[in-house]
């Protein structure tokens, strides 16, 4: 498809639709802009000009291309002046009404294969397709705010969607330089529903007060997140994110699994949205404050270092503990097959959560001095120190607490306590976020690799869910989620068929 030959019309001039017509005029698109609200379309235009001439005093753009960018939108406050457009991108009101409204308007004006998509976040593309003439050329093309610098695009097919359609708004998306991924139109698509658990695990630890927002943001960016949830969320804004969570939990037939929480609703009604209002976990500007850091320096000390399990974590344990033990002229045993990673110094343990708390780990073990730490998604490189929440067993003196902290900083953490809770903080996000992939595998919403790529383009988490699973192991994700799912009980965290397969 010719780009310059290919005339577009994008409707509705709002945020998703001044980006979208901006992306395909760069492309080489003709492209009609048109609102509902008359004036609306130009002064999209007049706003993307600032921004254009902006990146090119930046030079990040040359003025000829913005020129000949901006030549090529053409606003207009009449449907009907852009008869001529081969394909047509919607924009509007998240409205299922309107947007049927809209595509029939739409199918009476353009050729019969000209080809029809919706921008919407969270309506079905089967829907809305219902009641045209020709549904099987209306797909789902759902981009990403703000659209010129979000990679993603999810391709979404209904049930009456033509492969050959999803396929030339697939290569079209390619050729404008974004990263499309095909989805099959279900609740959330990929992105907005295997991210929930983010959202979902942050709000359940408020819930249950095991930590606070900033220990928990603090953890979540030590493993990589750009951002913690809860400043993700004061930056998205509760209302929004609220009315996802609950629009994903009514599609889904009040599943427990995507079940909105009474922590973000009383900060929605109480009208602390977040950054807009200057209030949300934290208060604006300001942001959230630094989490205060107990400083583990004093020297080691032990009889007896023992590093048990096998895999990557263990050899980094290893590694590190050798090292933090060679300027005293020794260095630790290594026990592979005990049944659990972590350290023990004189007969203290220190154990990488398998996702039981403290407690039923120092009973399992008949040991009394037990401190539980986090999964460690990225290893922190030595001399750096990096957030890890931990949990002591009921039992441990403060003497081991304190040793505790101490190994875990000569290991490069800054231990963060919290509550003895199932999966801490990050094992038991990334188990849940795992755990979501693989049911939308399951249920052909998208690919593995399709997965990945969405969460990491699409909301720039470090790595992708099944790259974490990769990393893990089947089992041991599906050992978090059992001990979530006793200790919680109900629905929530079953571990999904897929993953159970991959356990086989
Ligand atoms: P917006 O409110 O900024 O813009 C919507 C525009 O559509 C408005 O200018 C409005 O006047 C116009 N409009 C409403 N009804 C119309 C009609 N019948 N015909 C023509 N124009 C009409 O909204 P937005 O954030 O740009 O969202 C637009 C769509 O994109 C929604 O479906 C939304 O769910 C989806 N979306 C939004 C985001 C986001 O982050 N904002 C991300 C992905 C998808």
């Amino acid at each position: 498809m010719n780009a310059s030959d290919t005339p577009l019309v994008v409707v509705g001039a709002g945020i998703m639709g001044a980006g979208i017509a901006q992306v395909a005029a760069q492309a080489g698109h003709p492209v009609h802009l048109h609102d509902v609200r008359p004036g609306a379309a130009a002064e999209a235009c007049t706003r993307l000009r600032g921004t254009l001439e902006g990146l090119v005093a930046k030079g990040k753009l040359t003025s000829d291309v913005a020129a000949a960018t901006l030549a090529r939108i053409t606003p207009i406050d009449q449907l009907q002046q852009a008869a001529g457009a081969r394909i047509a991108i919607e924009a509007i009101v998240e409205d299922l009404a309107t947007k049927r409204a809209l595509f029939r308007d739409l199918e009476a004006l353009l050729a019969d294969d000209a080809i029809l998509a919706t921008n919407t976040s969270s309506i079905s593309v089967t829907a809305i397709a219902n009641g045209l003439k020709h549904p099987g050329r209306l797909v789902g093309m759902h981009f990403f705010n703000p659209v010129p610098l979000m990679k993603l695009v999810e391709v979404i097919s209904g049930l009456h969607t033509d492969a050959s359609v999803a396929e030339a708004v697939f290569d079209l998306a390619a050729a404008w330089g974004k990263v499309p991924v095909h989805a099959r139109s279900t609740p959330g698509f990929i992105v907005n529903r295997i991210a929930r658990p983010f959202y979902a695990e942050a709000l359940a630890l408020l819930h249950e007060r095991a930590a606070t927002p900033q220990q928990i943001d603090a953890c979540l960016r030590a493993a990589g997140f750009r951002m913690g949830p809860c400043e993700l969320m004061d930056l998205i804004g509760h209302d929004t994110n609220f009315a996802v969570t609950n629009s994903v939990y009514a599609a889904q037939f009040f599943d427990k699994r995507y079940m909105p929480s009474g922590v973000q609703r009383e900060l929605v009604e109480g009208g602390l949205l977040g950054r807009k209002t200057g209030r949300g976990f934290y208060r604006y500007p300001e942001g959230p404050p630094a989490l205060p850091v107990a400083v583990h320096e004093a020297p080691l000390t032990a009889r007896e270092v023992v590093v048990h399990g096998r895999g990557a974590i263990a050899d980094a344990i290893e590694a590190a503990t050798t090292r933090a033990l060679a300027a005293q002229g020794w260095g630790p045993a290594r026990v592979a097959d005990s049944g659990w990673t972590g350290l023990e110094v004189d007969h203290a343990r220190l154990v990488l959560t398998d996702g039981r708390c403290a407690q039923d780990l120092a009973q399992a073990g008949g040991v009394a001095e037990l401190v539980v730490f986090d999964r460690p998604l990225v290893w922190p490189a030595p001399g750096a120190t990096s957030a890890l929440a931990v949990a002591a067993a009921p039992g441990t003196s403060a003497a081991w607490r304190e040793q505790a902290g101490r190994w875990l900083h000569a290991l490069g953490f800054a231990p963060v306590p919290i509550a003895d809770v199932p999966g801490l903080v990050v094992a038991r996000t990334v188990a849940m976020l795992i755990d979501e992939a693989a049911d939308a595998v399951l249920q052909g919403v998208c690919s593995e690799p399709g997965a990945d790529a969405a969460m990491k383009l699409g909301v720039n988490y470090p790595a992708g869910p099944f790259e974490w699973l990769l990393a893990w192991s089947p089992a041991g994700v599906h050992g978090v989620l059992q001990a979530l799912d006793a200790h919680h009980r109900g629905e929530r965290y079953r571990t999904s068929a897929y993953l159970r397969r991959l356990m086989r």
